[in-house]
Order: C-alpha cells, then sequence, then structure tokens
C-alpha cells in the first residue's frame, strides 16, 4: 500500500453557483468554485492542493509558453437521478495522461493524485454538476512545464492542475465535414497519439480554411498519399458499412486513443454489430458509398459524445446522409448517455462513483 498523500483543500468563502444557471450552458465558459493543483520540483510531486479557483501568477520565462510542454485530459462527470455523481473511465484518461507525460518528456504522475485528487474535487463541487440532458461536468486535468529559463530542454519544474466546467452540449448540430488532403495533423513517430498541446493548436490553420467554404471540421488523412482518413478533429471517427462497424486502427500512432472511441468499440458489438479497426482508404468509402452501403458516418469524444455526419466532401465528390434515418450512431448515444446518467446497467464498469 502506498501511504494516502496529503491532499489539503482549502475552501472558497463564496459560492459562485447561486449566480449560475445550469440549464443553459455553452461548452467550456464557466469554471466551478475550486481546482487542485500540484507541483513537480526536485523529482517528486508535492503541495497537492484543492483550492479557490484563481489566475496562475507566472513567470513570462515559463517553458511550457516557448516550447510547448503541455498536455491535457477530458473527462466527464454525471449524476443520477438519486443526485449520486459518478466519473465516466477516469482511470483510462489517467493511463493515457501518462502516456502523453513519456512522449513529451514530461514526469510521470502518480495514480492517487489524479484519481483521488479528481474524486475529492468532484466531491466539493459536486452540486455544479447539472442534470440536464446533454449536460455534465466537464473535468480538465493538465500538465506543463514551467521552469523559468529560455532555453530548448524539458523542464526540471512542471505543475499539475484539475479545473472542472459545468457544460452543455459541444456540437449539436449534425456536421459537414471536409476531407483534408494538404494539411497533416499527426505522423508516423510523431505525437498523434498523445494528448498533447501543440497538436491542437497546429490543427487550427487547416480547420479554418474548411469553415470559409462552410464546412465544421476536417477529415485528416495520412500524410504520405492523403488517401488513408485517420481522425475529425478533435473526434475519432466511425464507419457503418453494411453490418461492420470500421474505425481508423490505432498502430501507427497518428490517432488519438479516445475512451469513447473503446467505448462505442464495446456497445457496437453489443449491439451485433462487426468491428474493424483497420487502415482505412477513402476510396474504399466512396465506392462503398456509391453501392448504397454507408449507412452511417459519426465522430466520438468526450465533449460530443457522438457527432453525426451529414456531409462529407472528398475532392469534388460529396456524400449526403439522411441522418434523420439513422438507427445506430443515435442508438449508441442514447445507450452511452444512459449508462452515464443512471438509466442503464453500468455492465462494463465504467462509472466511477464520487
Ligand atoms: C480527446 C480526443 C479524442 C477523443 O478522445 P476521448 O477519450 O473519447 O474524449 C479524439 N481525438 C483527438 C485528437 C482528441 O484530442
Amino acid at each position: 500500500m502506498v501511504a494516502a498523500m496529503d491532499i489539503s483543500i482549502r475552501k472558497a468563502e463564496r459560492s459562485k453557483l447561486q449566480d449560475m444557471n445550469l440549464d443553459n450552458l455553452p461548452f467550456g465558459k464557466y469554471f466551478t468554485d475550486h481546482m487542485l493543483e500540484a507541483d513537480y520540483e526536485n523529482g517528486e510531486w508535492k503541495n497537492v492542493e484543492i483550492k479557490p479557483y484563481q489566475p496562475l501568477l507566472l513567470n513570462p520565462s515559463v517553458a511550457a509558453l516557448h516550447y510547448g510542454q503541455a498536455i491535457f485530459e477530458g473527462i466527464k462527470a454525471y449524476k443520477d437521478k438519486d443526485g449520486n455523481a459518478y466519473i465516466f473511465r477516469p482511470h483510462d484518461n489517467y493511463n493515457r495522461f501518462n502516456i502523453s507525460a513519456e512522449r513529451m518528456q514530461m514526469p510521470q504522475l502518480p495514480e492517487e493524485i489524479f484519481m483521488e485528487g479528481m474524486k475529492q474535487l468532484v466531491a466539493l463541487d459536486k452540486s455544479w454538476i447539472p442534470t440536464k440532458e446533454d449536460h455534465s461536468l466537464y473535468i480538465r486535468p493538465f500538465m506543463f512545464s514551467s521552469d523559468e529559463v529560455i532555453g530548448v530542454r524539458p523542464s526540471d519544474n512542471y505543475k499539475f492542475l484539475i479545473i472542472l466546467s459545468p457544460t452543455g452540449p459541444y456540437y449539436n448540430a449534425p456536421m459537414r465535414i471536409y476531407v483534408e488532403e494538404k494539411y497533416v495533423r499527426a505522423v508516423p513517430g510523431g505525437v498523434g497519439f498523445a494528448k498533447a498541446a501543440g497538436n491542437y493548436g497546429a490543427a487550427m490553420y487547416a480547420t479554418a480554411q474548411a469553415k470559409k467554404i462552410g464546412y465544421d471540421q476536417v477529415l485528416w488523412t495520412d500524410a504520405f498519399e492523403h488517401k488513408y482518413v485517420q481522425e475529425i478533429g478533435t473526434m475519432n471517427v466511425f464507419f457503418i458499412i453494411g453490418s461492420t462497424a470500421f474505425t481508423p486502427s490505432l498502430e501507427q500512432g497518428t490517432i488519438l486513443d479516445g475512451v469513447t472511441r473503446q467505448s462505442s468499440i464495446t456497445l457496437l458489438k453489443e449491439m451485433g454489430f462487426a468491428v474493424e479497426e483497420k487502415q482505412l482508404n477513402i476510396d474504399d468509402i466512396i465506392d462503398a458509398y456509391k453501392a448504397g452501403l454507408l449507412y452511417e458516418v459519426f465522430g466520438t469524444g468526450t465533449a460530443a459524445t457522438i457527432s453525426l455526419i451529414k456531409e462529407l466532401r472528398y475532392k469534388d465528390f460529396v456524400m449526403h446522409f439522411d441522418v434523420a434515418s439513422w438507427q445506430t450512431a443515435p442508438l449508441l448515444k442514447k445507450w452511452l448517455t444512459d449508462i452515464r446518467e443512471g438509466r442503464r446497467e453500468d455492465k462494463y464498469n465504467w462509472m466511477l462513483k464520487v
């Protein structure tokens, strides 16, 4: 047994909750009363503290702002009808966080700070968990290098924080997607599998170009041939072709191993689909569409859960989908939401009670 880590708690004097309406929330704009903060110094994690949500005081030379050693996670907490709070599969996010940390030459975070710290923080701000449909408490753990030195090398000092945001739906409307052929998100040997901050900054230009011509997001393709599909924005992607659900495989390290992706694979199998994780060529997807066998295309991710794709454009070829007639993606979303909100049996033990 590891000795229990000391997490000190300093409570806010006044809750901001009384000024809030938890019924109609944008994504990621409001934050709860408290946050967790910990420091990595001299090779160890210390000063683990839950305290009032507040700005950070940083020296302008702080390394993360210059060289981008910065990683994050995204997790959601829900309340069941009896008011019990649960977090969805946080241990998977913990494991992924340390995978990202290793790739970015950052220190591993002890399980206790991430898991126990998160539980205590969510318990303290439990009354911030919205109960309205499609709403939840978004949990954002993150780590960044904090050496006050301008020099390209891994820092000796890091900060780990967790902040909480009560949120509404992320994307609610079915999306139009542009298959990207010029810009790339990830390459084999790169950092595509890590939830590293720089991946998102690097993706914004291409996304903005697609938005200019009326698309909501891009579907990234491989760097060499621009043929093999990867992900949609910050979501994994699934194609229902006949009675098989296809999703790009992870082995090249160019795709983020989504917890919603894993959960969707499990539930699609439960629904009776064959699930294939493989390299998916856009030409094969188009052939399936032309043959009338491409039934559904959707994205999966913690923020949006399941996002329906109503249009997919590759070069001048446009695929249209009648999302109103779909069976699978809406059912998948319902099952996931019902498990999270306590209306469907949690047979895979995904919900961690706070
Ligand atoms: C976070 C993320 C996902 C989705 O992962 P989940 O664990 O399901 O939230 C997919 N792709 C990218 C690039 C991401 O950053």
